[in-house]
């Protein structure tokens, strides 16, 4: 084993065709505010099913962005999913709001709508929901919440880029989601993001608070709005094209090695991913397999290293870092659900072109740890 090659936990998918856009973008000279962008932008739309869509510079500035569309202020609170990335929650710090989190249910990983419904007090403004691991968070339950308690829903969507609910896009129901697309996501333009909305004003304010608050009307140097510089270059958007062109053929083959991985961990003591049903339909963005309680996580992952195999403690509970305890006194036992899956669930290496065999040495080398 030791002369085998490592297994790393993801690679993106560049060829030529990425090059060439890239190269074209570079050679024109005009590497931000070109017509690179807006093309991007349209096809971006197009395979999400949306109208309105502004690229921006990462996912988390397309969150930022969201809590300036929700208004979400100082003293508010806007309730998020603790078994998440970080993103999710400080995007509501960010504008001196207060992260609420609610558990999760403990086969999906995404947040419970009814401890949604118990977190909400006249102070909650907004709800990040999250398709964590490409798998759809509840929206038919979440978005009536929502409305019965007018509370801004914005989508973090940036783990499910071409997953379904319930025969939808995520990113369609209207609400603004946020997507990303750096270079372990199922599409990547280096660093970059965007976010996608049905309401055409929500467009117009995300276009002008990216770009420093300009106003469509106003000169460079006028602004017209408090904002940010969360452009997406052109360079990193003609990357984007060149990966939205073999979307569907990524995705395919993302969907192929998770199917490979449930057949070869069939044998192996770990629960697997949930399986799709009619109403969700995962676009594949990790493998995370949930170990035994029993289970010694640490010492698994250090067999697996040895073996040249890489694995992630994904995902540990946002409420549980150390600025979250030091800022907020949140600790153990706050959200029993998501410490319990942050305690026993593990990424294995994967991304779209992950060979067999070496899928196979992952299986054996999990099946050995475990025995
Ligand atoms: C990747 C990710 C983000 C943030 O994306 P960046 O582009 O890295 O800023 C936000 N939320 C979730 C759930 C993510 O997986």
């Amino acid at each position: 084993m030791s002369i085998a090659t490592r297994i790393n936990l993801s690679a993106p998918w560049i060829d030529e065709r990425d090059e060439e856009l890239v190269l074209e973008v570079l050679r024109s000279g005009w590497l931000s505010l070109g017509p690179t962008g807006p093309r991007f932008e349209a096809l971006l739309a197009d395979a999400i099913g949306v109208p309105h869509c502004a690229a921006v510079s990462s996912g988390t500035a397309g969150l930022h962005l969201c809590m300036r569309l929700a208004g979400v202020e100082p003293g508010d609170e806007v309730i998020t999913s603790p078994y998440s990335f970080v993103a999710s929650a400080n995007c509501a710090i960010y504008e001196g709001a207060t992260p609420v989190f609610a558990d999760i249910d403990p086969h999906t990983y995404n947040i419970d709508p009814a401890a949604v419904e118990a977190a909400i007090t006249p102070k909650t403004k907004a709800l990040v929901a999250v398709d964590i691991f490409g798998y759809p968070a509840e929206y038919d339950a979440l978005i009536p919440l929502c409305e019965k308690h007018g509370i801004a829903l914005i989508e973090d969507a940036c783990e499910a880029l071409g997953a379904t609910y319930k025969g939808r896009r995520l990113g369609s129901h209207g609400h603004p989601a946020a997507w990303a697309f750096y270079p372990n996501k199922q599409m990547t333009t280096g660093e970059g993001g965007a976010v996608t909305t049905g309401n055409a004003e929500q467009h117009e304010l995300l276009v002008s608070l990216r770009n420093q608050g300009r106003l469509e009307t106003s000169s460079w140097l006028q602004h017209g709005r408090l904002g940010y510089n969360y452009r997406l270059d052109d360079v990193s958007a003609a990357l984007g094209i060149g990966q939205l062109e073999k979307l569907d053929r990524i995705l395919e083959a993302r969907s192929e090695v998770a199917s490979r991985y449930g057949e070869l961990l069939r044998d192996v003591d770990v629960e697997t991913p949930l399986a799709d049903d009619p109403d969700h339909t995962r676009s594949w963005f990790v493998y995370v397999v949930k170990l035994p309680s029993a289970v010694d996580r640490n010492e698994v992952m250090a067999r697996l290293d040895r073996e040249g195999i890489a694995t992630a403690p994904y995902l540990p509970s946002i409420h549980l870092q150390s600025y979250m305890r030091e800022r907020y006194g949140f600790s153990e036992g706050m959200l029993p659900v998501s410490e319990d899956c942050s305690a026993r669930t593990m990424a294995l290496p994967f991304h779209a072109r992950l060979e067999r065999s070496d899928q196979e040495r992952v299986a054996d080398a999990l099946r050995t740890a475990l025995a």
